[in-house]
């Protein structure tokens, strides 16, 4: 059985295409510039292909890509394809789990698209691309907020005049849910039980921390929208509103602009003047530049306060895991937080933490914590959703 992920933003579309016998990724690749000009990259047995063609909307990436899986041979007929999964930004507290597309659905998507206007109506329109294309396969949205949706009131209020929350739905809604769930899915498979306590650092370009609880959040970094929560490598985390307004007033800002720059050109980027790369940062850190050296340390500070306050919360942890870009590939990152949580008990085995690839436990086995990489698959859990929809219809 082969199922296609699909990540719709407002001018790309990435694709997996996956062996749900074996989980294995067949072809991955993306239309880009689509509505602009128009370029893809397919990648299938070790080899890329990639063009300049034009891509008007979605339904020009949609019908290429089909058109490309039967000319290069990666399946026989597109029969073979049974089922589509979509990653949704925000589903809002609308979507608690993934499920098939229908009327609806659809008509629930739409209500709720202006609470992520850059990323909800892209997600729409591969999602509209592939009906039109492949009418009779079930298409399934998966949503980044879902798995967040077990919090309860008193961690995703704000506190602000409540009417903003009955009236405008201001509250946490966080992200990268598929990130988190599929790390505590692994991790339940790990320790072979449902019942344990685990903070889950997803550290990419975006970064958020989650508290889970027996398989269910109780509390994330991201908000409203993706800006809250630790520093990442453009964005600022969680920071006092009221510096806003002096900062508009100087350079002559709007709203928007200002809010451009705290999602832009903040955090690592904003801070180091140097790049919103890691690697970057960690080449100017090693040769001791001064403002690399203050971003790293506020970069480890600011995620390991997450941790330090979610281990309150959960009255202890079994277990952290560090995912994504940073989390996977970042020595530095790992051995700067885990440093700051030695008061915790943690102790990393720092042969283990700087070799490490793939799948592994850093942590000593004096280590009051255990301290796991796990690589993030959200492509993998959104086609093991769709598989799991599909054969319950
Ligand atoms: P993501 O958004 O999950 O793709 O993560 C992107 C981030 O991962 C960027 O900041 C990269 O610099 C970082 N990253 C990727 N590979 C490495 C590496 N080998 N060492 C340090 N950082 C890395």
């Amino acid at each position: 059985m082969k199922i296609i992920s699909i990540n719709a933003g407002s001018s790309s579309l990435k694709f997996s295409l996956i062996n749900m016998e074996n989980e294995n990724v067949i072809a991955n690749g993306v239309f880009e510039r689509i509505g602009i000009d128009g370029h893809y990259k397919i990648k299938f047995e070790g080899k890329t292909y990639e063009e300049d063609t034009e891509l008007k909307n979605h339904s020009d990436a949609v019908n290429i890509l089909l058109e490309k899986l039967i000319n290069l041979k990666i399946v026989k007929s597109l029969d073979e394809i049974e089922g589509v999964g979509h990653r949704v930004v925000q589903g809002k507290d609308v979507f608690d789990k993934s499920v098939i597309v229908d009327d609806d659905v659809l008509q629930k998507l739409e209500s709720i698209k202006h609470f992520a206007p850059l990323h909800n109506p892209a997600n729409m329109l591969g999602i509209k691309a592939f009906m039109k294309a492949l009418p009779n396969v079930p298409n399934t949205v998966v949503f980044d907020t879902a798995f967040h949706q077990t919090m309860d009131k008193e961690t995703y209020i704000y506190p602000v005049p409540y009417e903003w929350y009955e009236k405008y739905g201001i509250r946490k809604y966080g992200a990268h849910g598929t990130s988190h769930r599929y790390i505590t899915e692994t991790v339940s498979d790990i320790l072979n039980t449902k019942n344990f306590k685990l903070i889950s650092c997803h550290i990419g370009n975006g970064a958020s921390i989650t508290a889970v609880k027996d398989g269910k959040c109780v509390d994330t970094s991201m908000g409203f929208t993706p800006l809250a929560g630790v520093m990442m490598g453009t964005r600022s985390g969680d920071i006092d509103p009221s510096i806003l307004p002096p900062v508009m007033e100087a350079e002559n800002k709007t709203i928007d602009d200002i809010i451009n720059d705290l999602n832009k050109h903040s955090g690592i980027l904003g801070m180091s003047g140097i790049s919103s790369d890691m690697r970057d940062l960690t080449e100017a850190y090693n040769k001791n530049d001064e403002r690399a050296i203050l971003t790293m340390n506020k970069y480890a500070r600011r995620i390991t306060d997450y941790i330090a306050q979610y281990y309150v919360l959960l009255k202890g942890t079994d277990i952290i895991v560090f995912t994504a870009g940073i989390g996977e590939n970042s020595f530095l990152t790992r051995k700067l937080v885990c440093d700051n949580l030695k008061c915790l008990g943690v102790e990393i085995d720092e042969e283990k933490n700087k070799n490490c690839h793939g799948k592994e436990l850093i942590s000593t086995p004096n280590s009051k914590i255990k301290i796991y990489v796990i690589p993030t698959d959200e492509e993998l859990m959104i086609a093991k959703d769709t598989l799991n929809l599909i054969k319950k219809k």
